[in-house]
């Protein structure tokens, strides 16, 4: 039997300029807007010249917030919903990559919520967040039309995320332009991002086949982008794919999550700086290998999808785009893979995960 559950009630409007085209779904939402962003994309990308020209067009009086952290920790978003309860918007804009995205969704939970940012890991939210309007200008984290929210814990050593039906962008507006001013290596770091959704969410134990579609469609986009990510040449159109792979990541997991890959990858980037995409890509030459073992065909359907013949090839793609690698100890690798352990993202994963197996995933890795 299949199963073909499918929930997802952002509204996406794509396309070139469509920002500055469907003025009137910013009027609907209410006005008073607050704007989210970090100190220089939205400006960078064009996505917050068009954003004001709307605002002021349509006499929606707002502010900007503009210093949203790469990787966001619990006092950023803390000091933004001290402002935002000052303003009183009615809805928020987040511009920008998962970081500020991510951040939005937390200010906008704080905002209408008595918890502190620390409870929001606890799930429990009496008030519905303030409605999110989310333009991403990297294509990646999917989070434009994800419920969850990622946040460094400083107290925990890692990042953690936390989600809520209600936390779905109310419209997510994709506009390839805006990440044309991405930079080479963010490119590469954020589509491999997208592409880790898209495969782990393949092989967790919630994927359905409306997931696996979503999946396999995105895999498939991705691919098409392989060489231009290769020559680091990306044309509007290669933009455009890699903004849909992306958005097709975010709702494969919100249907499936994703598994062990994103568990470890946290540490690599807490520790040692190393974004979060890239993080990711360096270990899931491992992660199919040990699928492989429990779920050959799924293995074979995805690399077939990205038109490569073998798992080797799979890792020398990752090895192309990622030659630096750092080298962790024997104490990060057992710490790491015990931090990991105790995440929904390890039970998620398919097969019996121990911490003997992500250490030995980590050490293949990364030694
Ligand atoms: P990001 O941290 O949002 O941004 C990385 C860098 O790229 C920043 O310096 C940013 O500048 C710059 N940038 C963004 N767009 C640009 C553009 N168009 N032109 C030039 N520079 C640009 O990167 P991200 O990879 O998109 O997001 C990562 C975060 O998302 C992590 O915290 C991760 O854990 C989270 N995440 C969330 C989900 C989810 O479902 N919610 C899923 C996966 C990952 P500014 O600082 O000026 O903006
Ligand atoms: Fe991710």
């Amino acid at each position: 039997m299949l199963n073909f559950n499918f929930f997802m009630p952002t509204k996406i409007i794509h396309g070139k300029d469509t920002v500055r085209e469907n003025a009137q779904q910013f009027k609907d939402l209410g006005k008073s807007a607050l704007i989210v962003s970090g100190k220089h994309s939205a400006r960078l990308s064009g996505a917050l010249d068009d954003v004001e020209y709307v605002l002021k067009q349509q006499n929606i009086t707002f502010s900007h917030l503009d210093n949203v952290e790469n990787n966001p920790s619990l006092e950023n978003v803390t000091a933004g919903a001290n402002h935002a309860k000052e303003l009183k918007p009615d809805y928020i804009i987040a511009i920008g990559g998962g970081s500020p995205l991510d951040a939005a969704k937390a200010i906008a939970m704080l905002t209408t919520n008595n918890i502190s940012a620390l409870d929001l890991f606890k799930g429990i939210f009496p008030n519905k967040p303030l409605p999110l309007i989310a333009i991403p200008t990297t294509s990646g984290t999917g989070s434009e039309v994800t419920p969850y929210s990622v946040l460094t814990v400083p107290d925990k050593q890692t990042k953690q995320g936390f989600g809520s039906p209600s936390l779905f962008p109310a419209i997510a507006f994709l506009d390839c332009r805006y990440s044309m001013s991405l930079p080479e290596a963010i490119t590469i770091d954020t589509a491999v991002d997208a592409l880790s959704h898209l495969v782990e969410g393949y092989f967790t134990k919630r994927a359905n086949s409306a997931s696996d579609m979503l999946a396999e469609r995105g895999i498939c986009l991705f691919a098409e982008c392989i060489q231009a990510l290769r020559e680091k040449d990306f044309s509007e159109e290669m933009r455009d794919k890699l903004l849909i792979a992306s958005a097709l990541g975010g709702m494969t997991i919100t249907h499936t999550a994703t598994s062990f890959v994103h568990a470890l990858g946290y540490p690599l980037t807490y520790f040692h700086g190393i974004p979060h995409g890239q993080a990711n890509g360096i270990l899931m030459g491992e992660y199919l290998l040990l699928n492989a073992s429990i779920d050959n065909l799924r293995v074979k359907n995805v690399l077939s999808w990205l038109g490569l013949a073998d798992i080797d090839q799979f890792r020398a793609l990752m090895n192309e785009f990622f030659p630096d690698r750092i080298k962790l100890s024997p104490g990060e690798i057992s710490r790491f893979a015990e931090g990991a352990m105790s995440t929904r993202n390890v039970s998620n994963s398919i097969g019996e995960i121990t911490v003997s197996v992500l250490s030995e995933v980590l050490r293949k890795s990364l030694t």
